[in-house]
This record gives C-alpha cells, sequence and structure tokens, in this order.
C-alpha cells in the first residue's frame, strides 16, 4: 500500500494475523495519531516512557517502529481541510495496532465525532477499560487497592446507533403513526423518538471477548449488565445473548451463578468462570462496596458508559484512565478524557491515561513486561510525589512537574 502522506518506517515490519492469532515481530510497526489540544505533550512524553520500557525490558532485542497517521486538526493540515483521511483507516487495517490521543470533533465538519468515526468504519465493537489503582494515587474511596476490574462495553449499537428522530420533523411525525395506529404505543404528542437496537450478534461477539480476557488472565467472574427488568427485548436480551454464548461458546470452562449455588455450594471450582448478572443500577453499589466480587464487567453501551467513569473515579479519575477500542483484530489504544484545550502546549498536564493505553497496548502485542515495568515505575514516581498538576492538587507535600519533567522521572524510575 503506497500512501499520500504516511511515511512508513524502513525500520520496521509489520504485524500480522496468522491462524487466528497476533503475529508480532520483535520491530513491529505500531502506528499512533497525537490527538488535538494536550494530544502532542501527552504523546510526546508518552513515547519517550514506552521506548525507554522496551529497551529497559527487552535490552534492545525488541523496539517499536512508530507510524504516525493523522486524524483531527493535524490531519485537517495536511489533508486540505479533511479531520479524518481514508488513508488513516487503510493504515490501521495494514498495520492493526495503534494508539491514539483525544481529538476535537470540528463543529459542522459532517462527523458527529472523529471517535466514534473511527469506530463504527473499523468496527471496533469492543470499548475497553481496565479500572485498576495504583500506589500513592488520590482517590475518593477507603479501599481502591480493592478495585480491579475490566469493563467490555458494545460500541455499535444501543445509544451509539444513533437512530433518533426529532420532535416535529416529518420524520418523527411518520414514526410516531406508524407506532401509535399500528404497534398500538402510547407516548406524549411531541416526544423525540430514538430506537435502541440490541443484536445477537453484536452481543455475543461482545461477551465472548470478555469471557476470553478472563479465561486468558484467569478471572473468576464476568458479570452481564443490564436493565433487563424494563427494556425485556433490548437489555434483557443482552442478557439472554450473553448467558448463551456463555454455554454454546464456553460451556466446559464456564457455569452460571446459579449453578454455582446449586451444584458446587457456592464453592468456585478451579477451572471455571461464573457467569452472572446484575441490574445496572444496582452495579453502582455493588462496585463502590464490595469491588472485589467484580473482575470482568460485560456491558451494552449506555450502561457502559456512564459505570466506566463512575469506577475511573474510584481510582483517581478520567486523567490517567486507560482505554481501547477493538474489533475482531485491529485494536486503537486511547487516551479517554478530552483535549482540555485550555492546557493546550503549556507541558501541563498527566499522561497518565495514553501511557497506560499504551500498556494495554504492549500487552496486546505480548510485550507484557515492558507494561509492567512502566506500571512499577509510574508508581514509584507518583509514591515519591513527583506528580502533574492534577495529583498536586490532591496531595500534601507533593512536588508538582511538567508533563515532560514526569516522563524523565518515570524513566528514571524504569
Ligand atoms: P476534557 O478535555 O477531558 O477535559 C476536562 C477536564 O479534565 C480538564 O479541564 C482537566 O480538569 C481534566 N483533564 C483532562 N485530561 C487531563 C489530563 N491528561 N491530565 C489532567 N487533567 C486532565 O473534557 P472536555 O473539556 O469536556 O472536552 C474538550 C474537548 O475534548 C471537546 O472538544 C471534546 O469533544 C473532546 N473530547 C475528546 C475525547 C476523545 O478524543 N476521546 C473524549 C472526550 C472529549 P481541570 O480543569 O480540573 O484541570
Amino acid at each position: 500500500m503506497t500512501y499520500q502522506k504516511i511515511v512508513v518506517p524502513a525500520d520496521g515490519q509489520k504485524i500480522t494475523i496468522e491462524n487466528g492469532k497476533l503475529n508480532v515481530p520483535d520491530n513491529p510497526i505500531l502506528a499512533f495519531i497525537e490527538g488535538d489540544g494536550i494530544g502532542y505533550d501527552i504523546t510526546k512524553a508518552s513515547k519517550r516512557i514506552w521506548d525507554a520500557a522496551v529497551q529497559a525490558a527487552y535490552g534492545g532485542q525488541r523496539k517499536v517502529a512508530w507510524l504516525e497517521i493523522y486524524a483531527g486538526e493535524k490531519a485537517a493540515q495536511q489533508y486540505n481541510g479533511d479531520y479524518m483521511p481514508a488513508e488513516t483507516f487503510e493504515a490501521m487495517r495494514e498495520f492493526i495496532v495503534g494508539i491514539k490521543g483525544p481529538l476535537t470533533t470540528p463543529i459542522g465538519g459532517g462527523f458527529r465525532s472523529l471517535n466514534v468515526t473511527l469506530r463504527q468504519v473499523l468496527d471496533l465493537y469492543a470499548c475497553v477499560r481496565p479500572v485498576r489503582w495504583y500506589e500513592g494515587i488520590p482517590s475518593p474511596v477507603k479501599r481502591p487497592q480493592d478495585v480491579n476490574m475490566t469493563i467490555f462495553r458494545e460500541n455499535t449499537e444501543d445509544v451509539y446507533a444513533g437512530i433518533e428522530y426529532e420532535s416535529g420533523t416529518p420524520e418523527n411525525k411518520k414514526l410516531a403513526k406508524f407506532l401509535r395506529e399500528e404497534m398500538g404505543a402510547k407516548f406524549f404528542e411531541d416526544a423525540g423518538l430514538g430506537i435502541k437496537p440490541i443484536s445477537a450478534f453484536a452481543t455475543k461477539r461482545l461477551v465472548r471477548k470478555a469471557i476470553r480476557q478472563a479465561l486468558d488472565a484467569g478471572l473468576k467472574t464476568v458479570t452481564l449488565v443490564h436493565k433487563g427488568n424494563i427494556q425485556k427485548f433490548t437489555e434483557g436480551a443482552f442478557r439472554k445473548w450473553g448467558y448463551e454464548v456463555a454455554k454454546e461458546e464456553f460451556g466446559d470452562v464456564t457455569i452460571t451463578e446459579d449453578e454455582l449455588w446449586n451444584n458446587f455450594n457456592g464453592k468456585q471450582p478451579a477451572g471455571k468462570v461464573v457467569i452472572n448478572d446484575r441490574i445496572a443500577d444496582i452495579i453502582f453499589q455493588h462496585t463502590l462496596l464490595r469491588p472485589t466480587e467484580f473482575n470482568v464487567l460485560a456491558t451494552p453501551n449506555l450502561n457502559g458508559d456512564y459505570l466506566s467513569d463512575a469506577l475511573a473515579a474510584q481510582v483517581g479519575g478520567l486523567g490517567i484512565a486507560p482505554g481501547a477500542n477493538i474489533g475482531d483484530y485491529i485494536a486503537l489504544f486511547e487516551a479517554t478524557h478530552g483535549t482540555a484545550p485550555k492546557y493546550t502546549n503549556l507541558d501541563k498536564v498527566n499522561p497518565g491515561s495514553l501511557l497506560f493505553s499504551g500498556c494495554m497496548m504492549l500487552e496486546y502485542i505480548g510485550w507484557r513486561e515492558a507494561a509492567q515495568k512502566i506500571e512499577q515505575a509510574f508508581a514509584k514516581t507518583v509514591s515519591q510525589k513527583i506528580v502533574t498538576y492534577d495529583f498536586a492538587r490532591q496531595m500534601d507535600g507533593a512536588k508538582e512537574v511538567k508533563t515532560s519533567e514526569f516522563a524523565s522521572a518515570v524513566i528514571q524510575n524504569l
């Protein structure tokens, strides 16, 4: 594939897919999108740390070849006003794994959101958010060390399907007439209308990924989070199809919570993941009061949206929460916060979210040692009270440093 603006590094090799698995060379090409606003500062700082950690973990035997691809304002400069150039998608398809900083969605640019567009075009159907606490990080809860969960949130249906009809429009009137006259539905005259599709196909591929994660990581439970007590044929169906995929495809390695109590007296047998489900409202209480009971949470789009941010707050907030959007193979890791425009080019903000998303990326390609080195060095740096402004304002006696200085301190601690 030849590209117009993207320069493929000569010293790297492509990640490929062989027998359903990623085949990762020692010098893989990994794509990155710098991002708008604070994207420049956090990407620059994080790349220094990722490279140093890979060097520290593998002593020069492994090295990332970075491939810059473009989206957002930097793309608009490069591609004559095009905020989302087609070759960015092509490069992600060709090179499979990448990471991105936050993006501003141009007002009136014809996009609902650049982030949503990336997810939809590349069919990155699982939004994956691990939530865990690192020693020393300020937290509003008493025992943040008990929080260690990964949320798998469906990325293509539910509210993200974006099927809405504005009150007063001809489309709204047509749908309202059909719903009232042919389906017997009752609702107020001026209601805006939205459709919430949830399918067996999308639910099963999401829950399948969540169960695989639990199995790979040796975790105990996968919890299906839904509002099926009210919306039986969408949220309730998510629950039903979640249990179905567990039984049909992982029947020998999973049991339901009912089976756990009926057949095993509540004692989890070795090698089996328990599949259970919780109503979306109660999960907020349970994850706050009894976080150790949960490992992997699989959710439809909207429930997962709320839950991801609430859980991130328990362990230090969005400034350090990592995330990824993953399809069958293509994976785009991302900072979960926005562009924080008021801090653009001030070298001020916390690079943690992007940095830890990079750790997820290193784990995704099987370079766990490098990821662990970063996690340990980050924790050590925070415990030395060397932190960016956001943590400094929550800690006594902290030394506030710039983004680049924080990166240097983490590298020292690798
Ligand atoms: P935001 O950029 O996340 O910033 C909100 C606040 O969060 C900041 O003012 C700052 O708090 C804190 N914050 C964010 N990143 C931080 C970091 N790295 N370190 C420390 N603190 C950090 O949210 P927003 O202001 O609502 O959105 C701004 C733009 O970002 C919008 O154009 C939006 O569309 C876009 N956005 C993009 C993404 C994405 O690309 N994934 C996600 C969300 C929003 P303080 O003011 O308290 O210091």
